[in-house]
């Protein structure tokens, strides 16, 4: 088994030193000097690597089974899941009202990180309790706050989301499960829900479903449906579990990743259930939900890109093949010895395999501090611009993160070679356990066109040029340094001005004919995506060329130079072949007739 390092020094720099937490935003964090966070990062990746990751192979080989009508997790789970939870991890940034610890999204961003990384499977179960901790928390009447938090937050209890059916995944319009009134302000609701992620398990008390659900004589469509808690076991107001609801688990799908987590179709027969939020906007509800998860899902993408980078890493510095063409310094001092063979991390296109996930995934990681920070901003300041821009934000960082971390596991597998395809180096796990965050919580598709169709035109567009005018003030205001700006400052206002292009095509020709927009849409997250990742590459850069010149920490800060310029020589220019395909509109795509195909 490989091991699992932590990227405690990345995250204290990109909180503290890049985003400067402290100073910048101490009405959030005047209380998280870097002397309180960093033991907190420390110790929640000495879990990671000694507790969670011994888990994840055999998760994924043991998987989970149906038997007698449970469902059972791989034998090594509930130790490690007894851990997090008694370390009282996934209560990081819960209400302390609720048992919580209230710590802000922007720290327990980074412990997310390294426990999906370890073993995403597994970290499955906490991410879900937590979304419906937060949508019974936002939407729930007091005495459904008081009944069903406080044991989500202790982990005691975990949660699911309830969506999709045998005829409907993404058009939730078609929903048929049926929600009847019943007594004492409960419904009867009875239906199928399929691909249930924890939708069954032994890991904990009771699992309390949210479901999607049609009262009868409700408005057609999605304006007719409400969402229901519906416990495993009904739970008396106090807590306590009283008798079995009428929720059956009907099978465990068996899947090409995330083995561990059980995926489940579940039945509802006439289950007890309980209105969350108001009648008929149980979608709006459930959005708290499905935002949350999606940032999660992004961050799942990151995770098992820095777990498989980390492998690839190792196995370049270890894997002795082929002799180097050119002779660097090292090889010199080898003895000058050219006939023998190097290890492969010599090699130019190794080399760049690794800078392309490197790259990706310390610039992804900065994005994800960032979007936390701005949630975080919005929920603790109330600031309405970062509540729009994260809002923005959110499908990109979904379908970017996951894409991109998918494509990354891609890359490490190659550098093991056959290694990498066989079960035994474990690399292939990563590559399976990533695809999936490409699917959920709305498909990468329904994230572009939910970027092009809302999200931009959100408050007439307000928030993208907010982010456009962000940008351009960082461009005007930096450095006078010339190498910084050859190689920073130049690819991204080239870049910016390929997302200003494509906006203009979508505001002209998108609005004429929505075909032009949405044959185009993923390229446009794309490219907005690089355009994201280039910014806070160059911020990074400029932060580290002033560090180098103070001759702090001067390798780390090289290292963070020399990444990001490959990021803005060898990434960054996708942007070009992106704006492209956005402005070949939808003749291509549209104007083959469909029996062609
Ligand atoms: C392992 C796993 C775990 C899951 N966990 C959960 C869970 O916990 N809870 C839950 O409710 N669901 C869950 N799902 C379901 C998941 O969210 C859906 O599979 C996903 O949303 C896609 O729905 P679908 O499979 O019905 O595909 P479809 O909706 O049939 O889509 C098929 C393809 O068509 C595209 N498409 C559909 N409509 C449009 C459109 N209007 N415009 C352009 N393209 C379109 C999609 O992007 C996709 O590429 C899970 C699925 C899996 C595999």
């Amino acid at each position: 088994m490989h091991t699992y390092q932590p990227p405690v020094k990345d995250f204290m720099f990109i909180l503290y030193d890049l985003f400067q937490i402290n100073e910048k935003h101490s009405d959030i964090f005047a209380d998280y000097s870097k002397d309180m966070v960093e033991p907190i990062l420390i110790e929640a990746g000495r879990l990671a690597s000694e507790v969670i990751l011994p888990t994840n192979k055999a998760g994924d080989i043991e998987g989970c089974t149906l038997e007698s009508g449970k469902v059972k997790t791989p034998n090594s789970f509930k130790e490690a899941f007894n851990k997090i939870a008694s370390g009282e991890w996934p209560s990081l940034n819960c209400d302390p009202e609720f048992g919580g610890q209230g710590i802000p999204l922007t720290i327990a961003t980074a412990v997310g990180e390294f426990f999906g990384s370890a073993n995403v499977a597994l970290y499955i179960y906490h991410v879900l309790s937590h979304g419906v901790y937060s949508t019974i928390k936002a939407h729930g009447t007091s005495k459904q706050k008081s009944t069903f938090l406080p044991n989500l937050v202790k982990s005691k209890w975990t949660g699911t989301m309830n969506l999709t059916e045998p005829q409907c995944g993404t058009d939730l319009a078609m929903i048929k499960t049926r929600a009847v009134p019943s007594i004492n302000d409960s419904y009867k609701i009875s239906g199928q829900k399929i691909y249930i992620s924890a939708g069954d398990h032994d890991l904990a008390e009771n699992i309390i479903h949210l479901v999607l659900a049609k009262i009868p004589g409700s408005p057609d469509g999605v304006k007719g449906i409400s969402l229901f808690i519906v416990p495993k076991f009904i739970v008396s107001p106090n807590g306590e579990i009283l008798n079995p609801n009428n929720v059956s688990v009907g099978k465990v799908e068996r899947k090409m990743g995330i083995h561990g987590n059980a995926t489940c179709v579940m039945n509802y027969d006439e289950a007890t259930g309980y209105l969350l939020g108001l009648e008929n906007k149980g979608l709006s509800c459930m959005f708290t939900m499905m935002n949350e998860a999606r940032h999660a899902v992004g961050m799942q993408g990151l995770s098992q890109a820095e777990i498989a980078y980390q492998y690839a890493n190792q196995h370049a510095k270890d894997r002795v093949q082929g002799k180097p063409i050119v002779l660097t310094d090292r090889d010199t001092k080898r003895n000058n010895d050219t006939q023998t063979s190097d290890t492969i991390i010599c090699h130019p296109d190794i080399r760049r395999m690794l800078l392309e996930q490197k790259s990706f995934i310390e610039g992804a990681r900065a994005f994800a501090i960032w979007s936390s920070l701005l949630i975080d901003k919005g929920n603790y300041s109330n600031d309405e611009d970062a509540k729009g821009l994260v809002s923005l934000l959110i499908p990109i960082f979904k379908a970017f993160l996951s894409d991109k971390g998918f494509e990354s596991t891609v890359i490490a597998q190659q550098v093991l070679g056959g290694q990498g395809y066989v079960e035994d180096s474990e690399m292939s796990q990563f590559v399976r356990d990533a695809r999936i965050a490409m699917i959920y919580e709305g498909t990468n598709g329904i994230q572009a066109i939910d970027l092009i169709g809302r999200k931009l035109t959100a408050s007439g567009g307000k928030y993208v040029v907010n982010f456009i005018r962000e940008v351009k003030s960082f461009i005007n205001n930096s450095s006078n340094d010339e190498i910084f700006k050859t190689d920073f400052v130049t690819p991204l206002n080239s870049a910016l001005d390929d997302l200003e292009k494509s906006l203009d095509y979508l505001s002209k020709y998108g609005l004429a004919d929505p075909n032009n927009a949405l044959s185009g849409a993923s390229d446009f997250l794309h490219l907005f995506g690089h355009v994201i990742l280039g910014y806070l590459w160059s911020q990074i850069g400029k932060k580290s060329l002033t560090r180098i010149n103070e001759n702090r920490d001067v390798d780390f800060y090289q290292a963070k130079f020399e990444t990001g310029k490959f990021y803005m020589k060898r990434s960054l220019p996708e942007t070009k072949l992106r704006l492209a395909r956005v402005l070949s509109g939808k003749d291509s795509v549209m104007n083959i007739n469909q029996d062609r195909f």
